[in-house]
């Protein structure tokens, strides 16, 4: 069973929009073991979207086709399927009703537009799942190409998201007759190098290519650190889990406490959880990074029994007055450490968090951007690291961030 993927959008070869949806659905299709050869990207061309079809279909079993299923006069995937099947349009009453529904259950008039949505290839089917008013589309193509399907999603990330996980994938794996169950784990790391991560687990990834139990890959994800994904394939779910279960443990021993996480685990999900379960509150000080930190925190919801609140005094000046800092330099140990202290007692919290540094482009105070002074106080003790990021501004912010989060996490731990 061999599945393809076509992407389609003029915006798309334009440059204006990435194609994620593309490495979204290739990682979802090799997490359950098809085949995926070819991706191609199309504009909104009627005769080069069939072109591209019949190319797919010539060496693939199943194909994978987003975007262009809007009500617009630019979205027409629906023709270009309904030709490759060799089938008219056909308005699907019922589909009619149930966009009409949604339009209502949000209090609005559905626009005549959207009818065209509900024209549908002669003998598609609908996939169950329906988030948005594009429905997606399961075409299968017996008389023209025997045994072959190709489905339909909408462009739009988390429509076509939904659709795949309830709808396609399933449909997938039922044709291609796999009955074994597939997972993958996800371990966050942050604090090293893919270069130095991969050293560090050479004998382990070794040991599983001789044995099979599992794989493990790299994904380098910038600020947010390195994730290692971890798959195992057996044939039941428990004896999946069990694998992962002993695999994980295996590769937190080897690397130790640069895993911060597991999953959908994020650095901030992580200290909130860390503080809320050792009953301590935080507060932050954050000069360069302008309140980022904060804002990290407070995507997560129910941050509020644990984060207090962020003073960001971003001149010299507001640091001595709002966190009573001495008159010392602004990028310096003591300076650091005097906010983080500060802004336990401004705050009320028991722990804080400070930043000072230089975001460049331009030194500040003889220092060269990306020289970070960041500290912790955990109920009055005190510790500030020094970090020198040869990084563009955005990414010196960034890194600030995840490094100043990490350094309490890891001080939490070891108490
Ligand atoms: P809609 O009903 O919203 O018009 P559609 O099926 O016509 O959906 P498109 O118009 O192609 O989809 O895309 C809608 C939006 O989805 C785009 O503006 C873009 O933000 C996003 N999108 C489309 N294709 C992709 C892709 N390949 N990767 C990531 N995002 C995409
Ligand atoms: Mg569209």
């Amino acid at each position: 069973m061999k599945c393809e993927v076509v992407a389609v959008g003029t915006e798309l070869l334009l440059g204006q929009i990435v194609d994620t949806n593309s490495s979204w659905i290739g990682e979802q299709l090799a997490l359950i073991g098809i085949d995926s050869h070819h991706q191609t990207k199309v504009g909104d061309n009627h005769d080069r979207m069939v072109a591209v079809l019949e190319l797919a279909l010539s060496r693939s079993d199943a194909v994978v086709v987003c975007g262009g299923l809007g009500p617009t006069q630019d979205d027409i995937t629906r023709e270009a399927i309904a030709d490759v099947m060799s089938v008219e349009l056909v308005r699907d009453e019922e589909l009619v009703e149930r966009i009409r529904a949604m339009f209502g259950s949000r209090g609005r008039e559905m626009p005549q537009n959207n009818l065209h949505q509900a024209d549908i290839p002669a003998g598609a089917m609908i996939n169950p799942a329906m988030p948005g008013t594009a429905p997606g589309l399961i075409c299968p193509l017996d008389g023209v190409h025997d045994g072959k399907v190709i489905y339909a999603v909408p462009g739009v990330p988390w429509e076509m998201k939904q659709m795949m996980t309830e709808g396609i994938l399933p449909d997938l794996q039922q044709r291609a007759g796999i009955t074994s169950v597939i997972k993958s784990r996800t371990l966050r790391t942050w604090g090293k190098s893919e270069s130095g991560l991969a050293e560090e687990l050479d004998d382990e990834i070794k040991r599983l290519d001789e044995t099979g139990e599992a794989t493990i890959a790299f994904l380098a994800s910038g600020w947010e650190g390195l994730k290692v994904r971890i798959t195992a394939k057996a044939d039941t779910e428990a004896e999946v889990e069990a694998v992962l279960a002993v695999e994980e443990a295996l590769v937190r021993e080897i690397v130790g406490d640069i895993v911060f996480g597991v999953d959908d685990d994020t650095m901030e999900s992580v200290l909130l959880h860390l503080l809320r379960d050792r009953g301590l509150t935080l507060g932050l000080a954050e000069s360069l990074t302008g309140g980022l930190i904060a804002s990290r925190l407070t995507g997560i919801p129910g941050c509020s029994d644990v984060f207090r609140g962020a003073v960001v005094p971003y001149d010299r000046e507001f640091k001595l007055k709002l966190l009573g800092a001495p008159d010392v330099p602004a990028v310096s140990e003591e300076m650091a450490i005097a906010m983080a202290v500060g802004v336990c007692q401004t705050l009320d919290t028991d722990c804080g968090i400070a930043v000072t540094g230089v975001a460049g482009p331009e030194p500040h105070e003889g220092h060269k951007p990306g020289t970070v002074w960041a500290a912790i106080s955990i109920q009055g003790q005190t510790e500030a690291i020094l970090l020198n990021m040869p990084f563009d501004r955005e990414r010196i912010r960034q890194f600030t961030c995840i490094a100043a989060l990490n350094l309490l996490r890891t001080r939490l731990l070891a108490r």
